[in-house]
């Protein structure tokens, strides 16, 4: 009655709509330890479905025992679990070593050899990855326990190992510390793998994985220590369109020095993925777009294997018919020995075939997973996607039962590697740094701009490059000793002449055509893609971003440049509503000289995105940067001017926020400000700018942007592991130096305990130092002051809360303003430290019962910027969606990173007057808005056509 297995995935097949209620309720529901839990999302899941007489016969009788008081709610909640637990018996061959066991002398008593895949958790810290680490030697070890097996004498047991799960910090930005971490934890897997003659297979993984992984291969293939030794396995993946040439080039090496390589070929698992991650980014595309491309590539690569035969030892791994009687047929015509060729299977996947190849005397090897069914779960989901895909073999073979084989098609061209192309503004993307010739051209831009250390930059003012004698001196926050450089500080006579010449120019560029400044703004975007790198090493050298903060400041500055021109030209063509005898014509017109004042968190993008908004529409702009990165801004202004603005349209006034910045703010011919920044600093503005003096007749537009104290909600059902990576990149990302940051974390009680344990962990295992060096996840904090004043939040924390992590930093860093992630648990909402914007690394931890007070406290504070939820409740994400009052909220991923067009950017409350930049609004902000009416009868005449 509640078996979930064939008869499920055939019954799911032919119900799309509830396939993904059903398989989103099969992930949940291992993370749901109270049966009351599994009721609610139950209910949740399945009870509004538009037809419940098509449901599951189990799920049906569950949503009506659910309401009979007689049945309990442990018995409803056993059942669903048993259901689940069924299906995943048939893909996870047992959840410890004693299952596994008898699962594998089953198998090989019946002819199947093995590969054993551990499944787990996303290792959140350097002390899971060791535990990972032992748990496959553990594996190995245990092999001593079983029997002698006929097939286990010429096709040796194996284990599939995956490398992410051995280095928590696995980044292919930092590619030597990753792999001698990875160095160091493999050996001692391989050293016992060898010593049992056991196969060792690295399972390759995603696109950003593989060249750390391919590289790992070719160091252990070449270390003296395993030279003895042709045991080692790697992973080659027909979708990826560097298969081929990878594939090529470490058998070539391989020959070259007499090794032998088992190489397993699979299609790929990661084809969603890849493409998603890729059109996201703006990136080629690393995988094939069509199937059959994909197809052809495997036999043309099983081709390949069979031409380097006896260097490689050919895994043909599918489910697909057509592709392993190729294999098979390679395997034939090169006349491969046993033991020195295999065809791979998925356990529990197209038993038929793994049934009809064994009794045909094949050697079928199977890939067993095998764990927890909580860390299974994304495996068994993923699975169950595979089974139930229209585009799957295995679906139109056995469910269908239609001539399913894709074929080998000759005929299909490749397909184009760019992402597809869309009409209007799309982002530019960030740099793709999983791939090494990215990082060289990145690293080659650092040291260039390392060497312009300590040079001296001009102010700007009516197109002119002027040196003062005071200067601004910048330096790097990641080493003191070091100076950026230098820039001219303005003087009140130069602020006046920059108000003066944008007042006079202000005429001209108003009437300068809309599509001519939209020209110059997309030049200008143009310009900053094209030296990226270098304003990328400006970021990180002058303002502590690691590489890829400092790429995405820069991206988003990019889109700014883009995605206004494009608004621009939208807002340009009005709006016309013409009624009968009658024209109304709607349009936008500049406000007048504009002051910006950026902050020194983006600064690039900030800067560029409110510079960039007042200069299109049509207004002169004065800019004030921040003092601590004027260099940066200086590199702006000077790509702006380049790009074609007219003298006096832009003017850069360095100097102090209280001299310089009030100056601007006060001054008349001032009529739009442009600010981000603190509250203080903020409100401050608006109520200078809201003054108006006897001989001015305009009110000043101030566009506020100011900060948060931002919520994020981690529910009981969340995902642990997104969820924990989503804290840590929310709050940790940038020292914590971001408005948006997570600076309040709202765990639900009954996972806290563990949470918290895992959160610290991760963020312990963080590697800190300066910014330049692409290892370090945290650089500096901006200055001194800033360090001064973090510090004093610290001992205030440990006041006002249970500090579960201490900040640490490493004892040899050079003579920056470094601090560490502290985590401070039971901190009461009204504390100081869950109020106030600390703007640093100090996390405060407050445990809540039930959503509505969740909400209810993220909700609680004078701030509304960001805000977020990690949960897999339906009915919870809704109430949080309607409930949680920030100007950006985010369900499921990280609160921080907002992307220019597609989340607008700003808060309400005391974060900002809610004006969305990078919105289809924004632009307004520097424009009136006017309307013209003719009344066009005469004389009872009209000219209206349609009259
Ligand atoms: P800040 O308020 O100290 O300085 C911001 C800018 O204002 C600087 O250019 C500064 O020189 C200038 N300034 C200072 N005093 C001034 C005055 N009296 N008159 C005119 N200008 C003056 O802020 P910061 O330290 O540079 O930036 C951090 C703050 O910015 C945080 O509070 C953060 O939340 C906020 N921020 C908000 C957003 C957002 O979009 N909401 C984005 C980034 C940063």
């Amino acid at each position: 009655m509640f078996s979930l297995d064939q008869h499920l995935l055939n019954w799911v097949m032919e119900k799309p709509r509830i396939k993904s209620s059903l398989f989103q309720f099969v992930d949940v529901l291992a993370s749901l330890d109270r049966s009351s839990d599994v009721l609610d999302h139950l209910r949740a899941y399945f009870d509004d479905t538009a037809n419940p007489s098509k449901l599951p016969r189990w799920i049906r009788w569950g949503l009506r025992a659910s309401t009979m008081r007689f049945v309990p709610d442990k018995v409803v909640a056993e059942a669903a679990r048993f259901s689940v637990r069924q299906l995943a018996d048939r893909f996870i061959a047992g959840s410890d070593a004693g299952e596994l066991g008898e699962e594998i002398e089953r198998l090989e008593s019946e002819g199947f050899s093995i590969s054993i895949d551990r499944l787990g958790e996303e290792v959140a810290g350097e002390q899971e990855a060791e535990e990972y680490r032992w748990a496959y030697q553990h594996i190995l070890q245990s092999f001593d326990d079983l029997p002698e097996s006929e097939v286990a004498r010429t096709h040796q047991r194996s284990l599939s190992v995956k490398l992410t799960a051995l280095d928590s910090q696995f980044d292919s930005l930092a590619r030597q510390t990753t792999l001698q971490r990875l160095e160091r934890r493999v050996k001692p897997i391989l050293r016992q793998a060898r010593k049992r003659n056991i196969i060792v297979y690295f399972d390759m993984e995603q696109d950003s994985t593989r060249e750390i992984t391919l590289e790992l291969i070719r160091r252990l293939l070449g270390d003296d220590e395993f030279a003895d030794w042709d045991q080692l396995g790697m992973v080659i993946q027909a979708y990826h369109r560097h298969s081929t040439r990878d594939c090529k080039k470490i058998l070539k090496w391989c020959e070259n020095r007499n090794k032998r390589l088992w190489v397993r070929l699979v299609k790929g698992a990661y084809w969603d993925y890849e493409r998603i991650i890729a059109y996201r980014n703006n990136w080629d595309v690393p995988v094939y777009e069509s199937k059959t491309r994909t197809d052809r590539n495997y036999c043309e690569l099983a081709r390949l294997l069979g031409d380097y035969y006896p260097t490689a030892k050919p895994a043909f791994g599918s489910h697909n018919l057509y592709s392993l009687s190729y294999g098979i047929e390679v395997a034939r015509q090169e006349d491969m020995k046993p033991g020195e060729w295999e065809l791979q299977m998925l356990y529990g996947m197209g038993e038929p075939i793994q049934q009809l190849l064994n009794e045909r005397g094949y050697p079928v090897r199977l890939y067993v997973p095998y764990g927890e069914l909580l860390p299974g779960m994304s495996y068994l989901v993923r699975r169950l996607l595979e089974n139930t895909s229209n585009q799957s073999f295995l679906r139109q073979t056995f469910h269908d039962e239609s001539e399913a084989d894709s074929q080998y098609d000759s005929e299909v061209s490749d397909d184009p590697v760019a992402p597809p192309k869309r009409e209007g503004y799309r982002s530019v993307g960030l740099q793709n740094f999983s791939k090494r010739s990215e990082i060289e051209e990145q690293r080659l831009a650092v040291d260039s701009i390392q060497k312009k250390y300590g040079n001296n930059y001009s102010l700007f003012i009516d197109g002119e490059w002027i040196d003062t004698d005071s200067t601004i001196t910048s330096v790097n926050p990641s080493d003191s000793d070091d100076v950026v450089g230098r820039i001219s500080r303005a003087d009140p006579g130069h602020v006046g002449r920059a108000l003066r010449a944008a007042d006079e120019v202000f005429g001209d560029w108003r009437d300068t055509g809309h599509d001519e400044r939209a020209d110059w703004l997309e030049r200008l975007g143009d310009r900053l893609e094209q030296d990226r790198r270098e304003l990328a090493s400006w970021v990180l050298l002058e303002n502590g971003k690691n590489w890829r903060e400092a790429d995405a400041d820069v991206m988003e500055a990019i889109d700014f440049c883009y995605y206004y021109a494009d608004q621009m030209r939208r807002l340009a063509e009005g709006k016309q509503w013409s009624w009968p005898g009658e024209d109304n014509i709607y349009t936008y017109e500049p406000r007048g000289p504009t002051a910006v004042i950026p902050p020194w968190n983006f600064p690039l993008a900030i800067l560029t995105g409110m510079t960039t908004a007042a200069l299109v529409t049509g207004n002169p702009v004065i800019l004030k940067p921040s003092s601590q990165t004027p260099i940066i801004a200086y590199q702006f202004v000077k790509r702006a001017v380049d790009a074609g603005l007219p003298e006096g349209v832009l003017q850069l006034v360095p100097g102090s926020g209280s001299q310089v910045g009030n100056e601007i703010v006060e001054h008349p011919s001032i009529n739009v400000i442009a600010f981000t920044g603190s509250r203080e600093v903020g409100l401050s503005i608006r109520e200078k700018a809201g003054k108006i003096r006897e001989n001015e007749d305009i009110m000043k537009n101030v566009v506020l942007e100011m900060g948060g104290k931002n919520a994020l909600v981690v529910d009981a059902d969340a995902n642990k592991d997104k969820a924990l990576d989503g804290v840590i990149r929310s709050a940790f990302g940038y020292q914590g130096q971001k408005c948006s940051a997570c600076s309040r974390l709202l765990l639900h009680e009954s996972i806290a305990e563990t949470f918290l344990e895992r959160l610290t962990e991760a963020a312990s295992s963080l590697r800190i130092g300066p910014a330049a060096d692409p290892a370090n996840f945290m650089g500096p904090l901006i200055d001194r002051e800033s360090l001064m004043r973090i510090q004093e939040y610290q001992d205030l924390a440990r006041e006002e809360g249970e500090v579960v992590l201490e900040p640490d930093v490493p004892d040899d860093l050079p003579d920056g303003y470094y601090t560490g992630p502290m985590i401070v648990d039971r901190v009461d909402p009204d504390a100081r430290i869950a109020r106030e914007e600390i703007f640093g690394p100090i996390l405060p931890v407050i445990r809540y019962s039930d959503l509505e007070e969740a909400i209810d406290i993220a909700n609680d504070v004078k701030y509304a910027l960001t805000g977020g939820l990690y949960s897999r409740h339906p009915d919870h994400i809704r109430q949080v969606k309607s409930d949680f009052k920030v100007g950006n909220l985010y369900v499921n991923r990280k609160i921080t990173g907002a992307m220019v067009g597609r989340q607008p950017f700003g808060g309400f409350k005391l974060s900002g007057t809610g004006t969305k930049a990078g919105g289809p609004d924004y632009l307004k902000n520097f424009l009136w808005p006017r309307s013209v009416t003719e009344n066009t009868v005469r004389r009872g005449f009209s000219p209206d056509e349609h009259l």
